[in-house]
């Protein structure tokens, strides 16, 4: 194989873009691939069950929110539907915003509980 003239270095770097995309793209279904096999097809917050006709709705969720950390034991990863996955991420904005001491938990966090207002607000109606 030999080097041919450098007239195109912009193909070069579209290429490199190419390329990492492409990389990017199959380590995503790779892990995901890797996930589903591991695990059973259920959403780990609301137990709904998938099969090959509504998979797509089902979500490969990094727990520590590293989408780089890919251990193949899939201790870092979570099957969640899209709803639950889409639900998981604004309480982890949330809790980032919020206090950082419970970061790693995966327990919700107790003390800031968004819907003892609307309990109350119910409860009052009453
Ligand atoms: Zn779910
Ligand atoms: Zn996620």
């Amino acid at each position: 194989m030999t080097i041919k003239k450098k007239q195109s270095d912009k193909n070069k770097s579209d290429q490199i873009v190419t390329d990492a995309r492409r990389n990017q793209e199959l380590r995503e279904q790779s892990y995901r691939g890797q996930a589903l096999k591991l695990y059973p097809w259920v959403c780990g917050r609301c137990t709904r069950e998938f099969d090959h006709k509504n998979l797509t709705e089902l979500t490969v969720h990094h727990k520590n929110h590293n989408h780089d950390d890919n251990p193949s034991d899939g201790s870092n990863w979570e099957l969640l539907c899209i709803y639950c996955h889409d639900n998981e991420h604004s309480r982890y904005e949330e809790t980032r915003f919020g206090s950082s001491t419970a970061n790693k938990s995966t327990t919700p966090v107790s003390t800031h509980n968004p819907f003892a207002d609307l309990k109350s607000l119910l409860g009052s109606k009453s």
